[in-house]
């Protein structure tokens, strides 16, 4: 087994982790800041010194102006890029644009493709994932009660939605409704691209999530459809198709996010050892002097070691193999490393006591904007019924 990155990835990496060092940690101040526009300026600015490095768009295909990086190449970028709240969206692969990207990719019609996906990919416009519902369970997606009822050549869609993350001042947004009732559970729903301005499109609320209702991009969306008409033309892949394609879009996305979230992981972590070694706890002692916290930095250490490693080698199968044979892989770090994010963080917040609260280091934000990852994408819980439910049926007659 070889553990060494490729002189290519590592140069990549290494550009990547500067650039969120110097460029984008002093920016991170003004993440709630209420002047988003000029905030979002900043960004902007500095998404076109990536461009100009030709760093942009890692993950996306080469013939979009992406740079083609494999997923394995991707997770390590994804990495360094999670260390700031800022930095997939700065790199041009942030959620849930990129997800998006990866659909109209592989199913959008070139007409779609022109429309949507080139603008995009370059940065020119953001999009949203409509999905899960105020009153129905995210948790069991095929229970949706939003429909697209044709009407002449369009669909007429009603529905309730919420979470629809970034829909805040997204140009579009991929509806998931039910087309087809009649069929069986998984052929009922179809991926719709509704844009943002078309009657009937209501952007009712961003959520307060933790107390933070966020602006633009860094938002969650409460969305109402109502009578809002779209041509049949922007149905995506065939109707029916909803949850097939939803599938491919999870696979990779995980990777991305575990990814991210090991970032997150590193960036607290040494935070948390700076801390420790530099607050004085009594005449002549330091905090990492005490046997409890030198604890806290090996449990850490090592639980980062195995997620980390745990995300690569499920980068790897779904390289090698496909995103199919490597389910079981991709649910268990969905819960390891949510779980692993969750207590490195928490730990780095109580080592730095008060400070750790405040919004004096970025401990506290990703705190409250990072707990939902044991929900979204899959709770913790859904996942390990999937992984026993696996690993079980090899027991069982
Ligand atoms: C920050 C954030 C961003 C999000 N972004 C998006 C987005 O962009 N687009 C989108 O469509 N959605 C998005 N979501 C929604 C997310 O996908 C759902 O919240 C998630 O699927 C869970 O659905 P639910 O909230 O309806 O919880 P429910 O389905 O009501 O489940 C509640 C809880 O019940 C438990 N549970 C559920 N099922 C089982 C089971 N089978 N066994 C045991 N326990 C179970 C779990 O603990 C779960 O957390 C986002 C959510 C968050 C928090």
């Amino acid at each position: 087994m070889d553990f060494l990155i490729p002189e290519r990835t590592q140069i990549i990496v290494e550009m990547m982790d500067e650039f969120v060092k110097k460029e984008l940690y002093p920016l991170e101040k003004d993440l709630d800041s209420d002047d988003y526009p000029a905030f979002e300026k900043e960004l902007h600015k500095k998404r076109e010194i990536v461009k100009q490095m030709e760093l942009w768009a890692p993950n996306h295909p080469k013939e979009f102006g992406g740079m083609g990086l494999s997923l394995m190449e991707h997770a390590l970028v994804s990495e360094v890029l999670g260390q700031s709240p800022l930095g997939h969206y700065v790199f041009g692969c942030q959620a849930p644009d990129a997800g998006n990207i990866e659909i109209l990719h592989l199913y959008g019609t070139p007409a779609q493709k022109e429309k949507y996906l080139k603008p995009l990919i370059e940065g020119k416009i953001r999009s949203c994932f409509s999905m899960t519902e105020v009153d129905m369970p995210g948790s069991n997606p095929v229970m949706l009660e939003t429909t697209a009822i044709k009407d002449g050549t369009d669909y007429v869609i009603n529905g309730h939605k919420w979470y629809s993350s970034s829909a805040d001042g997204a140009e579009f947004a991929i509806v998931m409704a039910v087309t087809n009732p009649e069929n069986s559970t998984y052929l009922q729903a179809s991926m719709i691209l509704v844009p943002a301005d078309t009657k009937g499109f209501n952007l009712v609320r961003n959520i307060p999530v933790m107390g933070h209702s966020g602006k633009g991009y860094f938002s969650h969306g409460e969305i109402i459809y109502q009578n809002c008409r779209v041509p049949q033309d922007n149905i995506l892949g065939g109707e029916g198709q909803g949850f097939v394609m939803a599938q491919d879009r999870l696979g990779p996305g995980r990777i991305h996010h575990c990814m991210r979230w090991i970032g997150i992981c590193n960036r607290s972590f040494d935070l948390m050892c700076r801390r420790a070694a530099t607050r004085t706890i009594a005449p002549g002692k330091k905090l990492a002097s005490k046997q409890i916290v030198q604890a806290w930095i090996a449990e850490c250490a090592a639980d980062i070691q195995a997620a980390r490693l745990m995300v690569l080698h499920a980068a790897w199968r779904i390289d090698t193999l496909g995103a199919s044979a490597a389910r079981k892989e991709i649910s268990m770090i969905k819960y390891v490393v949510a779980n692993t994010l969750q207590k490195v963080v928490d730990t780095a917040i109580q080592i730095h006591g008060g400070l750790g609260m405040s919004s004096d280091t970025i401990l506290a934000y990703f705190f409250c904007h990072e707990r939902g990852a044991r929900i979204y994408d899959g709770a913790d819980e859904v996942h390990k019924t999937s992984v026993a439910k696996q690993i079980l049926k090899n027991y069982m007659n």
